[in-house]
């Protein structure tokens, strides 16, 4: 039996994001429409061409044959560990500026490897340090 779902959501490991981010799925249409893939700093490593970011792609190509996804969500966040370690930023809004210039350079590499796919790109903001008040933005 076949089984398919419209999207294939990357986000940052980082356990803050869990609580609010499946509200935010919920709300959004995600919650059962969605394969899942967890990684640090999530699209940092297709953006850094790093080993894992290779994962990633197969991963994305996994989806889109197995359960005939279309849609890439691609989610970064603030305060993240993978651009802390390595990057030094100035401000919040220096540390969005990288991470959004990383997402658009993922997008274009993951359209490109899998020309079926959209990808969106969404910024969530923390906006305490524990993750109890997050804000979703979506990137054109
Ligand atoms: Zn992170």
């Amino acid at each position: 039996m076949s089984h398919h779902c419209q999207n294939l959501l990357i986000r940052c490991m980082d356990f803050r994001l869990t609580r609010e981010m499946n509200k935010w799925m919920e709300k959004r249409g995600y919650m059962g429409d969605c394969d899942l893939v967890s990684l640090a700093g999530a699209g940092k490593a297709i953006a850094d061409g790093a080993p894992e970011g290779e994962t990633l792609l197969n991963q994305i190509s996994l989806s889109e044959k197995l359960h005939h996804s279309s849609c890439v969500a691609l989610v970064h966040h603030s305060q993240c560990g993978a651009y802390a370690g390595a990057y030094t930023f100035a401000s919040a809004e220096e540390e969005k500026a990288q991470q959004i210039s990383d997402m658009k350079k993922a997008a274009e590499i993951i359209k490109a490897k899998n020309p079926g796919m959209s990808v969106k790109l969404i910024w969530a903001n923390l906006r305490d340090d524990e993750g109890r008040e997050i804000e979703f933005e979506e990137i054109d």
